[in-house]
């Protein structure tokens, strides 16, 4: 009989390690594996904020892909998946021919969501992906430049501002990233540090909503000193091409010229949302087994999935750390699948979330972690000590000395 197929789409954290593990548990006889990614190289999301400000390299926050997955084992499609085919079994792709599976494993990851913001996707620019971060680099570069050339602004004392819009995860480390690359930028093009200004607008009353509030407040000093000026309680309420309109109590407010770095929330990737798939703000909620409701063969994982808390009854946060976990159950799952009957038995996907820590640049960080709260040194060691494991965990050495923040702590 014909071996099954199993198709992974994306190869994110969800997508490759599911794909590592896979080729680690199944026979070659047992199945086909076949993974499909826009780009022939595997990216660390949880950096992009770094490589938006320009204070990482592009390159070692990349991986290849052939260095991760052995390709004797995984056949690598580099692709644009268009749109999955639930009845006919196949993906659509932007280049190639329609890919039949007969076992999905769907984790594509995550879009900004723009809640219907007038000129959002238009104006603003948003951290998505490499290239997301790699435009939003370049444009910070160019406003330095235009602002040393434009004499008029100089003469009126006016501001090269940047308003980062969300005061979550991503904008308080993403801001935090950007002030401490403005000083480097300031004497690159003579411009005078005070004349640049870096607000975070949140509509929420504090900062990192729903993060333990000593550890909130701990990471809005620390930004301050940084020099990010925040406007709390104040939502972006529109963006074109000069500026943005805020609104908050005291009413509208117009800043503009100013250059908007959106960081509002993310959403599920659009491929999911179609009349195929069950969704919840673009999101498939992931059954207990992590398979997509309705679907026997299709698994659902990363940031175009929603799991609950059973504790809670709220949606885990999408997180990279969550999308790690699922990828270990979802590989043991097909496995069991491609090997046993119709009615075998398939493990429940009960994730141990270990806490949180974000970077306040190169020089602080705050976590919670198994309860413990941590700031400053001990907080970045803990991301540090999260990286290297990340690395290990994509089993290549060479990773480890070769990539990222980690050769400086690591190579002799
Ligand atoms: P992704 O990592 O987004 O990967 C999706 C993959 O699919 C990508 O390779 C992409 O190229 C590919 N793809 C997308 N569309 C297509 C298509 N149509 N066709 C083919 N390929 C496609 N989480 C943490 O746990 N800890 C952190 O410290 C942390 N820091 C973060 C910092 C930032 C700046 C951001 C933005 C997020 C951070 N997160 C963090 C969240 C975390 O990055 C995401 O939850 C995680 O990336 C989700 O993994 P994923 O595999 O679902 O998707
Ligand atoms: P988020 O949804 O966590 O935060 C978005 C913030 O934007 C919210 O505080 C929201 O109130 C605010 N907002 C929304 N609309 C607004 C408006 N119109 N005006 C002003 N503020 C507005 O999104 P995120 O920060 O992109 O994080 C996405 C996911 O990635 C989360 O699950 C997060 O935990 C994870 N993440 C984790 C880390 C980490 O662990 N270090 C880092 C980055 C992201």
């Amino acid at each position: 009989t014909k071996k099954p197929r199993i198709v992974i789409l994306g190869a994110g954290y969800a997508g490759i390690l599911t794909a590592r593990r896979l080729q680690k548990i199944l026979r070659r006889d047992e199945a086909e594996i076949v993974l499909v990614n826009k780009h022939n190289y595997h990216y660390l999301t949880t950096w992009l904020h770094e490589a938006a400000a320009g204070t990482v390299d592009d390159e070692r926050i990349t991986i290849s892909i052939r260095d991760v997955i052995d390709s004797e084992r995984v056949r690598f499609i580099k692709d644009t998946v268009m749109e999955v085919e639930t009845a006919a079994k196949r993906v659509v792709l932007c280049h190639g021919e329609p890919l039949a599976y007969d076992y999905l494993v769907m984790a594509l990851g995550f879009e900004p969501a723009t809640f219907g913001i007038a000129g959002i996707k238009e104006h603003a620019l948003a951290i998505r992906s490499m290239n997301s971060a790699r435009r939003i680099r370049h444009a910070i570069e160019a406003r330095f430049a235009e602002f040393a050339r434009n004499k008029e602004a100089q003469e009126k004392q006016q501001h090269l501002t940047f308003v980062v819009g969300g005061a979550g995860f991503t904008g308080i480390e993403f801001a935090a990233e950007l002030s401490e690359r403005i000083p480097a930028l300031c004497r690159q093009h003579g411009i005078d540090r005070q004349r640049v200004q870096v607000l975070n607008v949140e509509g929420a009353p504090n900062i990192l909503n729903g993060f333990d509030p000593a550890m909130a407040e701990y990471a809005k000093a620390s930004l301050e000193s940084l020099g990010v000026q925040f406007r709390l309680s104040t939502k972006i309420q529109s963006v074109d091409s000069r500026g943005v309109t805020l609104l908050s109590e005291a009413g509208e407010e117009r800043i503009a010229p100013a250059t908007v770095i959106w960081t509002g929330g993310v959403q599920g990737n659009t491929v999911v949302c179609n009349e195929n798939f069950e969704t919840v703000r673009g999101r498939i909620p992931a059954g207990k087994d992590l398979r997509a409701p309705g679907h026997e063969n299709i698994f659902v994982l990363g940031d175009c999935s929603v799991v609950t808390d059973t504790h809670t009854g709220r949606p885990f946060p999408p997180t990279a750390q969550l999308a790690i976990l699922q990828s270990a159950v979802c590989a043991e799952n097909i496995a069991a699948l491609v090997r046993g009957s119709e009615d075998v038995e398939l493990k429940e996907f009960v994730p141990f979330i270990k806490g949180t820590v974000a970077s306040i640049g190169s020089h602080d960080a705050v976590g919670e972690v198994f309860g413990v709260k941590l700031h400053g040194r001990l907080a970045m060691m803990m991301k540090a000590i999260i990286d290297i494991r990340y690395m290990l965990m994509l089993g290549n050495l060479k990773l480890l000395f070769g990539k990222g923040k980690l050769s400086a702590y690591v190579t002799p």
